[in-house]
């Protein structure tokens, strides 16, 4: 089956990254064609610096084959060097009703937050459209927040094939159950762009001040509290064996204890679980034309895909 995703290099990838998109990535891998990229166009909506946004690429091709995306079961790859997105894009541009992205969350949810809104962020889901629909893609594995782009993405398909003919495949979110909106430091989804994430790699002990930060509620230690409602249980339940889970939310239930434990234990699991990566991203550091081959290996792959869907769809309606 063809598996899609994308990351977008607007920073560094953080937990929400990892336990909602990434580790789908790499357990999908094996038995099924994934195609994963690096979404640097779509993070020129938000990245405004050549020098940075050519780092953040780089760093995000690291950070996945540190992770554990396998080059050799899965074809990772640039966007940009795929041109054929962006014809695409303009023929999905062509039947995209206006009023289907103004009630796209992504472009809500920022503009909300007084970031920049231009035409590249408002018309997003078509681009990303054209992403997954340009190489057949079936199951896009993705968190919780990219869930309605990629419904835009079967709305587009549908009106397409239903106007020129059976062109594209249909493609599926693919959600983890209880990773597909991982809480920030502050309790809203954990998101580069919202200054609230705790990061896969970087300084450990900086880390641990940022997840000593977590914000708590204000009852008193004494209290009984629920977990399911608590953002650190949340983030806590990441890294824990489902035994510890119970053991902590009995805790949670029974009162008495101290956030500052519970903050120290999540510190200690998340150092553990990412030691493996963060040696691998070190070799891989040290082999960087590695890197750029498996990309550029990547693109001449993703390139034959993405042009034969191209020449379908603009066969179908008329451009050729
Ligand atoms: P930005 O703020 O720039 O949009 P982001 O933190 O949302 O960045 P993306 O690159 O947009 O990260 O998303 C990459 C993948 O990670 C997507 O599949 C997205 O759904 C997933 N993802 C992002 N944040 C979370 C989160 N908090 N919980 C679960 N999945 C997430
Ligand atoms: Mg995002």
């Amino acid at each position: 089956m063809r598996v899609l995703s994308g990351i977008q290099p607007t920073g560094r990838p953080h937990w929400g990254n990892f336990f909602g998109a990434i580790r789908q990535y790499i357990d999908l891998q094996d038995d099924n064609d994934g195609f994963y990229f690096i979404a640097d166009m779509h993070a020129l909506t938000t990245v405004r610096d050549a020098a940075a946004l050519k780092q953040y690429t780089l760093d995000a091709a690291l950070d996945l084959m540190a992770l554990g995306l396998d080059p050799k079961k899965a074809t990772l790859f640039v966007q940009s060097q795929v041109p054929e997105v962006s014809e695409l894009t303009w023929l999905l541009m062509t039947g995209t009703p206006m009023g289907l992205l103004e009630r796209c969350h992504a472009y809500k949810d920022k503009k909300e937050k007084g970031l920049n809104a231009d035409a590249g962020l408002f018309t997003y889901p078509v681009l990303m459209a054209a992403d997954i629909l340009i190489y057949d893609s079936e199951v896009v594995p993705v968190g919780q927040d990219q869930i309605q782009h990629i419904e835009v993405a079967r709305d587009l398909a549908g009106s397409f094939n239903h106007t020129f003919g059976e062109t594209f495949k249909l493609p599926k979110a693919k959600t983890l159950d209880h990773s597909a909106k991982v809480p920030g430091t502050d309790g809203e989804k954990m998101s580069k762009s919202y200054n609230n994430t705790l990061p896969l790699f970087g300084n450990v002990k900086q880390i641990r001040k940022q997840i000593m930060r977590i914000t708590t509620d204000s009852r008193a230690m004494e209290d009984p509290k629920e977990p399911e409602g608590d953002h650190l249980f949340q983030l806590y339940r990441l890294f824990a064996s489902p035994e510890d889970v119970e053991t902590m939310a009995a805790m949670y239930r029974r009162g008495g204890f101290g956030y500052g434990d519970v903050k120290k234990a999540v510190a200690e699991a998340s150092e553990t679980y990412f030691a493996e990566a963060r040696a691998r991203r070190e070799e891989l550091e040290a082999n960087l034309d590695y890197v750029h081959e498996t990309l550029r290996d990547g693109a001449a792959r993703a390139r034959e895909v993405a042009a034969d869907v191209l020449l379908r769809a603009q066969k179908a309606c008329g451009l050729r």
